[in-house]
Order: structure tokens, then sequence, then C-alpha cells
């Protein structure tokens, strides 16, 4: 976690200022997108940037820079963004990419991809007479890249009521029937990350549908069954593995309906952890699945740490097989199903959301969002009903065979 931590360098929290009523309090903030823009003139120093937001109420903010590629982030205490479109705001080319959203419940996020290193000149937010809104100003100035590289760092995330990674220090005793089987569903994606797009519709809404379907079924089977998040919003990848490690799980389901390119990718897939996975159409979806938390501001690097106490090799010699034997079983109740499976139905991938040593943890390709074929499936109840039957059967066959070699193994 030492990357996350270090180097809070640049923390400004403003509090409300406005003159707005107290019935105003509890409204969310909006973002006017006529008087708002990103500029490279209007008072920015030579060369530099400024973001102009119209806001119809102030409301506590930060900013903070981050490096690879350089960004700058800027965290608000609840804005609606509902309307706003980058072209609406975008004055300048010095951006090359620009994204908005909830990140987690109460706070907001906007990142801006910037074209070099710059360093913040100026952050304010003050009330505006005319609208009785507030507007924040961030002016960046252009910067060696030692400067920007000094300026770098994340805010802290404790008052984000963040749930930090658990300390682990034993691996997880593994079930052995005696209790209800813990699943965890993890729906990808979510919030300031819509995933792969289709015509009206995106993976993080398709894959959560599903999740909350899967949920019910399960739970009726009387499995326990907790989601990574059970609406639009953002989870970083690190706390997807925290909330499986909180929950005690048995087992951890990611639930994906990615794009690739045609003909790569038709049909259920089931992945498993490979750290060697070289495949090329699996490292672009490794890729794409940790692409989100880069663009979204969250430090990756610490991922390993959180899991550093554990007795990591143990604990995944015995977890990798049980996690094959599941995606064995998932792979033969797909297909036993009659439903369509990609031609490789299990494949090994490095997925940072795979890497809990001590709980089997696979990813499922529903389909994939590029196939139309698959997208026509995936909006089918009928064929959804079916896969998630197939998967509660998995799931218990394999949970029956895996406690009864767990109490072999105690023995
Ligand atoms: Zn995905």
């Amino acid at each position: 976690m030492g990357a996350l931590l270090g180097g809070l360098a640049l923390l400004v929290l403003a509090a409300a200022a406005g003159p707005g009523r107290a019935d105003d309090l509890a409204a969310l903030a909006r973002v006017d997108p006529v008087t708002s823009r990103i500029t490279d003139t209007d008072g920015v120093p030579a060369g530099g940037l400024g973001l102009r937001l119209s806001l119809s109420q102030a409301v506590p903010y930060r900013v903070s820079l981050l490096d690879g590629p350089p960004r700058l982030v800027v965290d608000f205490r609840e804005v609606d963004f509902t309307g706003l479109h980058p072209v609406d705001i975008l004055a300048t080319d010095r951006i090359a990419d620009i994204h908005w959203g909830p990140i987690r419940p109460g706070w907001s996020r906007m990142v801006l991809a910037l074209d070099g290193p710059y360093t913040l000149h100026l952050a304010e937010e003050k009330a505006d007479p005319v609208t009785g809104g507030a507007r924040l100003r961030v002016d960046l100035a252009p910067a060696s890249a030692a400067a920007f590289k000094a300026a770098v760092g994340v805010a802290d995330a404790a008052d984000y009521t963040l749930p930090r990674p658990a300390v682990v220090d034993q691996p997880r005793r593994r079930q052995t029937g005696d209790a209800p089987l813990v699943v965890v569903l993890d729906p990808g994606h979510g919030g300031i990350d819509p995933g792969a797009e289709a015509p009206g519709r995106h993976e993080a809404e398709i894959v959560l549908n599903f999740s909350t379907e899967l949920a019910d079924l399960l739970r009726r089977a009387g499995m326990t069954v907790i989601q990574t998040r059970e609406a639009d919003v953002f989870v970083p990848l690190e706390t997807r593995i925290s909330v499986a490690r909180a929950a005690g799980a048995d087992v951890f389901l990611s639930l994906h309906a990615d794009a690739l390119a045609e003909g790569e990718a038709v049909g259920a897939t089931v992945y498993k952890l490979d750290i060697a996975a070289s495949d090329a159409a699996s490292a672009k979806l490794a890729e794409r699945h940790d692409r989100a938390d880069l663009l979204a501001g969250v430090d990756l690097s610490g991922q390993d740490d959180m899991v550093a106490g554990v007795l990591m090799d143990l604990a995944r010699a015995e977890t990798q097989p049980r996690a094959d034997r599941l995606a064995g079983a998932l792979s033969d109740t797909i297909r036993g199903a009659g439903l369509k499976m990609h031609r490789h139905p299990v494949q090994g991938a490095n997925f940072s959301v795979l890497k809990s040593p001590d709980i089997p943890s696979l990813l499922l390709e529903l389909g994939f969002l590029s196939s139309e074929r698959d997208r026509a499936r995936l909006s089918d109840p009928a064929w959804r009903a079916k896969m998630a039957q197939a998967i509660l059967v998995a799931l218990r066959a394999w949970a029956v065979a895996d406690a009864a070699e767990a109490r072999l193994i105690r023995q």
C-alpha cells in the first residue's frame, strides 16, 4: 500500500461556501455545461491548462496529480454529472482523454489525461453571486518532468471510508460443507468505468443485471452470496478482492461481457489465473480490466503488498487446483446445458482480480459484446436463467467434491 499512501502532494478541501438555502444542501451539486470549460486561455498560465466548473452549489473537493500517464484528478463530494459531455466543455487539445463519474459512495471524480508534465498553480472555489452556486477554478502551469514527479501523489483515501485491504496472516480455512457456501459475485466495471460498449447498452449494466439474477438463484439454493457492487458504482480492483476476503468467501466469481476484435471471441469463456499467460486476446483483456482503475486514478502498484503477509505460495499451491476444478465444472455444466461456449472454453489469463492466493477465483466472460449473437443471448432472459442454473449446478457439484477433499486432508 506504500504507493497509495506515499506522497500526498496536493490537498485542497473546501467547506461549502455558497449562500444556498438549507434545502439545497441535500441535493447533489450539478455542473452547468454552458459556463464550464477546460481551457488553455482564460487567465491560465502560459502553456498551461485551466478547469472552470460552474456548480449549482459549493462542494468539498480536492485536487491531485498522478503519473503513468500524467493525469489531473479532481474529487468532489456528491456531484451529478448527468447530461455533461466532454465535447461541451473541452476547449483545448492538451487533454487527451477525460472521464468522470461516481467513484465510491458520496464521492465523484473527474480525471483529465494530460499531454505532459504540469504542476498545480491555483485551486479555488468561490461563491457565484450570479447563479447562487459556486465556481471551481483549477489552473495548471507547465513544469519540468522533475517538478511534476515531485508533485505527484494520490490523496489519502482515509476519508473516503474506503475499506482498507485486510491485513492477513493466515490463509483462509477452506470450506468443508458444514456451513452454507459463501459465494462472492463480482460484476465487472461500473460507475466511471462502463466497460465494453454496445449499441444502447454497456457491459457494467449487463453484468450487474446477470449477477443480481444469479445471486437470487444461489440464495434460494441455500448459498450465502455477496456482490462486490449492487449498483452502477465504481469499485477498485483491490476493493473487489478485499470484499471477498472480508466476506470469508469460499469462491470468488467475476462476471464480464467484454468486447474483442471480431472472430476472436464468441461464447462463454472461463478464465483462471495464469500469471505467465501470453495469449494476445487474454493480454488485451487483462489490460482492459486493469486500465479502468488506471483511468479512475487508482494506483495498482500496491496490489501485491496486500497479500504479502499470507503464506502465499503454500496457499496458492492448494488453491490453484481447486480453482481449476471449478473451471472444469463450470465449462462442463455450461456446455451440458446447451449454451454456447468459446472454442477454448477454459483459458488462463493474468487478471489482477484473480490473485487472492487462498480463495478459488475465476472470471467468467458470459459472452462478448462485440459479437452480435452473444449480445442477443445476453439480452434473453431465458438464456440468462439457463446460464445461472448451469453455474449453480457447477458450484454445487464442485463444493461437494471440494469439501470431501478438505476433510480428507484434515484427517
Ligand atoms: Zn469486462
